[in-house]
């Protein structure tokens, strides 16, 4: 299965967990482009004043487990809650105030995610003889 196809499959489960998460109201796109950074597993994008969003993988994404994946995702969705939030203080903060406030943020929205992700589905397993994980 090429990531393009994998890319496709996914986007129902992150429809699915973005509806368990209350952002049914929320547009929740996941794109072929993996994230600039080899340090971020994935990256949320958003637009002022819209609920739209656009999730960037990592390039070996798919090649985590189901667990890893859905704790990636969660942690991506939970960010939306705190998308006004975000909007609003950005052009408030000065720059060191916005690397701590950055910082503040991800802790909790790592926190939160691990708190409801447990809670969440986890993405199907792909049957790739290739990926050693072949299910009976
Ligand atoms: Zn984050």
């Amino acid at each position: 299965m090429t990531r393009s196809q994998r890319v496709v499959r996914l986007a129902p489960y992150i429809r699915d967990l973005a509806d368990r998460l209350c952002l049914k109201d929320w547009r929740v796109e996941v794109i072929e482009e993996t994230v600039n950074s080899k340090h971020h597993n994935a990256e949320i994008g958003t637009i002022c004043g819209y609920k739209d969003a656009r999730i960037q993988l990592c390039e070996d994404f798919f090649a985590k487990g189901p667990a890893k994946q859905r704790s990636i995702l969660c942690h991506e969705l939970v960010h939306l809650h705190l998308a006004q939030l975000d909007d609003f203080l950005r052009p408030i903060l000065g720059a060191s105030q916005q690397t701590t406030y950055d910082l503040l943020r991800e802790m909790a929205v790592d926190e939160i995610a691990h708190a409801v992700g447990a809670h969440l589905p986890m993405p199907a397993v792909e049957d790739d003889p290739s990926a050693g994980k072949r299910r009976r």
